[in-house]
């Protein structure tokens, strides 16, 4: 069966799935298509001098969601697959996300369509530049922050920093991006709080009986895509925590143990060779072979669309834990819930990142720097009730399903049945509560 990959209309399917559990559904429905279409969409174009002297074309975008309970704040990723309407559900996903967590954020998105892997680092920076300089106003402090996303990091994050800096003299411009490197206003604990964020909502979903037979990280299996930010610093958390990583994998490949792989060595072969592919003793795999080994629990690490309708059938893992944004399709959601395999979903399981994010924000506003175990403590204790919110939510709505459905069909006659819910969708109604609280509260101007 064929499904819809395009990740805005999955990001439709996974509101339409969350919308009837919002309370208060009066005078719902014009609302929540406000609450859905972004606020801004800016397309750009961007010519850069290449090093061979060719000025090359590149086709940039800033999607702005929602400000309704904040400034927009959302990543910037290099990506040959950027289009305006990935730009436009990953920054959906980031309202929802900084909603769910309890910031005051609002969420943006911006990427640009490249072969980041074919760039040299000038080339980088030149782009960067002047997709900076082409957004203007449409990014500030306080209007739209960006930060890192994929193969984007720190240093296209000081990049992003200085060219804002040359536009705005004579202001504090730190708060304007945030994953910055520490020296330059950066947050300590930032660069791994996308996986320490996955690892405390992982395990504190075990703590809090989410798996039954799984009370905690010591001696859980553990495999995991991607080995980049949030891939790279999972594993080594993960393992930091007592659980035992048999698999990683990136663009180039794979690599297995099921007796857990020697992290120390997997990171020296990945700094000198490029990919976690050949490290000795290990069995190799194909990229999306992690996906399918037998292990407690998987970790996307990556990108999107990775566990589709094509590959679920083969997922042996019992928890999936979305660090990457959008890697199961809603058709695989449905599929995984039907077999009882659990999943931690992105917009609570990678808010780590945007949590700290926010404290980096918060200490350039007051020009401090707070200490390390202070943003980490910080991070768990809001990552912890973040969980047990999305918990408590999906048994509520699990129990009071049969009234929830008759709202629903009363409301959507002609609409297919909802799938039952999941955390997913858990998390989606906390998240939209609070957003239709919060435009009540304000009210539509004018
Ligand atoms: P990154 O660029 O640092 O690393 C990406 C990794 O994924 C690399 O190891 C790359 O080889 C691998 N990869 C890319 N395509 C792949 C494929 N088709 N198959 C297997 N591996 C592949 O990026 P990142 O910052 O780690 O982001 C990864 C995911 O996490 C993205 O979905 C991103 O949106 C999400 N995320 C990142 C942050 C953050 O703070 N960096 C925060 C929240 C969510």
């Amino acid at each position: 069966m064929d499904e819809n990959l395009n990740l805005w209309h999955i990001a439709r399917t996974q509101f339409e799935r969350a919308a009837p559990f919002i309370d208060d559904l009066h005078g719902w429905r014009g609302i929540a298509e406000w609450l859905f279409e972004p606020e801004r969409t800016v397309r750009v174009t961007l010519p850069v001098v290449m090093d061979d002297g060719y000025v090359h074309l590149f086709t940039g975008y800033r999607v702005l969601h929602s400000q309704v309970l904040g400034p927009g704040k959302g990543g910037i990723r290099f990506h040959p697959n950027v289009d305006e309407d990935e730009v436009k559900a990953l920054a959906a996903w980031m309202t929802w996300k900084c909603a769910l967590v309890e910031i005051p954020f609002g969420g943006a998105k911006g990427g640009v369509q490249c072969d980041p892997t074919a760039l040299s680092s000038e080339e980088k920076q030149r782009l960067t530049r002047r997709f900076i300089a082409a957004l203007n106003h449409d990014i500030g402090p306080h209007t739209d922050i960006p930060a890192p996303d994929l193969y984007t990091d720190e240093a296209t994050m000081a990049t992003v920093y200085d060219t804002y800096a040359m536009m705005h003299p004579g202001e504090n411009n730190l708060p304007a991006v945030t994953g910055k490197p520490l020296n330059l206003g950066g947050s300590h604990g930032r660069a791994a709080a996308t996986a320490q964020g996955v690892v405390f909502a992982t395990e504190h979903f075990l703590e809090v009986g989410g798996m039954p037979g799984l009370s905690g990280l010591a001696g859980t299996t553990i495999a995991i895509q991607g080995f980049g930010n949030a891939g790279r610093n999972a594993a080594r958390l993960f393992h930091d925590a007592g659980a035992k990583v048999v698999a990683v994998s990136d663009t180039k490949g794979g690599i297995y143990d099921p007796h857990g792989l020697d992290l120390a060595a997997v990171v020296e072969h990945k700094d000198s060779t490029g990919s976690v592919s050949g490290v000795s003793g290990t069995k190799p795999l194909a990229p999306k072979e992690v996906l399918e080994l037998p292990c407690n629990v998987l970790v996307p690490a990556a990108i999107e669309n990775q566990i589709t309708l094509e590959n679920v059938d083969r997922v042996q893992a019992r928890l999936i834990v979305e660090a990457a944004n959008g890697p199961v399709t809603p058709a695989a959601d449905v599929q995984l819930a039907a077999r009882k395999v659990a999943l931690l979903p992105d917009i609570l399981a990678n808010a780590g990142g945007v949590i700290v994010s926010y404290y980096e924000w918060v200490q350039n506003l007051q020009n401090q720097q707070w200490e390390e175990h202070d943003v980490v403590g910080r991070l768990r204790s809001k990552m912890h009730r973040a969980v047990e919110q999305v918990v408590t939510r999906c048994a509520a709505i699990r129990q009071g399903l049969n009234g929830y459905s008759e709202a629903w069909s009363a409301a959507r006659p002609t609409e297919p049945p909802l799938p039952p819910p999941n955390l997913r969708t858990a998390a989606y109604s906390i998240s939209l509560e609070r957003l239709r609280l919060a435009t009540k509260q304000r009210g539509v101007w004018p």
